[in-house]
């Protein structure tokens, strides 16, 4: 059995030829789809930004007249002769650079080809022209012809393309596969200088730029390996399906087109990932909590936000809401404080500590027990006419507001 690296593109034709082969001696393949190989072209450079698809191909396919069995084709070039062979038998070196004799009628002949057999009766190798191989083998020539044949179209199909001149994309597009690691490359440095498009404007960018520049793989090898560090190390099942892909996508090598935008998006997340990581700890640094729990202090509140409110009706139809604050103090030390109380007006509390907690590197103190010390003197509201004047069928100040909307979404969606 020997294997071959076989293209993926001409893997139906070597089918077809086998089978056709089969009919006459036995032939067999044996070829796992499931694990490619993926190759550079001949000559491609190391940045070189694709890849054709191959599989291993083992052969059987030993060839035997009488006692006779086919050992190699032999093509001779002026540089030394190229060795065709599907055997398992280990070809003589002579037989490489011998020239287009036939040791079986002595003559030499400016021949281009010629074939070598393996007698296993006397364990001779002899190199036979082809006007000889009919006398030689005794037999009729059909079988030999078509096997011959076979073993040509064999060596054709398991050669892998070569790029001569160095341009990108030489390669036929659908027998183009990517090169992953000049992709995520390419990805990286376009998402780091420019910044991330969806809709496919990234992915796009890149392919163009790929077609047109070089950029070698080791140019961003270290971040890209941290980023495999990081993705294998997150808990996939609490991901949704599509960071799920994007992580099979990215660990993969053998992506296709419709994959490109999941690696894309996956380096954007990750660079996400690595602000909010940094914002987090300059939080972290920045905050502090407030005393030991069971302290008594006193809070003067600089600035006052309701997170959200707890609606305990279900509990009792009586039961009111519970409010959950957020406080900062003249210090910026922020608390956190749950109460049905409306702590609208108030200026100054005093508070016991319940604990001390984080939330996205924010340093948080809890409180509870807060009893009001101050409130603020009481503005003048504005009358309600005002109010009423701003809400009415005023188009101009509905659209606006409708814009405003708007561009906080995107900001929160950015
Ligand atoms: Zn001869």
């Amino acid at each position: 059995m020997k294997t071959f690296l076989v293209p993926s593109y001409n893997m139906e034709k070597l089918y077809k030829l086998t089978k056709k082969m089969s009919k006459k001696t036995p032939v067999h393949l044996e070829v796992d789809e499931n694990k490619p190989v993926f190759v550079k072209p001949i000559g491609a450079p190391s940045e070189y930004p694709y890849k054709i698809k191959c599989y291993n191909v083992s052969v059987e396919g030993k060839f035997q007249v009488k006692d006779f069995e086919f050992v190699a084709t032999l093509e001779h070039k002026e540089t030394g002769n190229i060795i065709r062979t599907l055997s398992e038998k280990e070809l003589p070196l002579k037989f490489r650079t011998c020239g287009p004799k036939c040791e079986h009628c002595g003559k030499i002949r400016n021949r281009k080809d010629t074939y070598v057999f393996y007698n296993s009766i006397t364990q001779e190798y002899k190199q036979v022209g082809k006007n000889c191989l009919r006398d030689y083998l005794g037999t009729d020539l059909e079988e030999v012809t078509a096997y011959l044949a076979y073993i040509k179209s064999f060596q054709e199909l398991n050669e892998i393309p070569e790029i001569n001149s160095f341009e990108f994309g030489a390669l036929e597009k659908s027998n183009r596969f990517i090169n992953v690691e000049i992709f995520k490359t390419f990805v990286y440095d376009e998402i780091k200088s420019k910044g991330y498009c969806g809709q496919g404007k990234t992915v796009r960018a890149i392919f163009k730029r790929m077609d047109e520049e070089k950029l070698s793989n080791d140019k961003y090898k270290e971040p890209l390996q941290k980023i495999t560090e990081w993705i294998n190390s997150q808990e996939i099942l609490c991901w949704g399906t599509y960071m799920y892909n994007a992580k099979v996508a990215w660990n993969s090598n053998d992506i296709v087109y419709r994959d490109t935008a999941l690696i894309a998006s996956l380096i954007n997340v990750y660079f996400k990932n690595e602000q909010e990581i940094i914002r987090q700890n300059k939080l972290r640094d920045s905050t502090h909590h407030v005393g030991k729990v069971g302290d008594k202090i006193e809070i003067e509140i600089a600035s006052l936000k309701v997170l959200y409110i707890k609606d305990n009706s279900w509990k009792s139809y009586y039961a009111q809401s519970t409010i959950v604050y957020r406080i900062i103090d003249e210090n910026g030390n922020i608390f956190k404080y749950s109460s049905s109380k409306n702590l609208e007006n108030v200026k100054r509390i005093k508070a016991t500590i319940k604990g001390h907690s984080e939330y996205k590197g924010e340093k948080q103190t809890i409180i509870t027990r807060a009893k009001v010390l101050e409130t603020k003197a009481i503005e003048n509201e504005p009358e309600k006419q005002d109010v009423l004047s701003y809400s009415s069928n005023d188009e101009t100040v509905r659209s606006c507001d409708k814009a405003i909307d708007d561009f906080l979404k995107l900001c929160d969606e950015a």
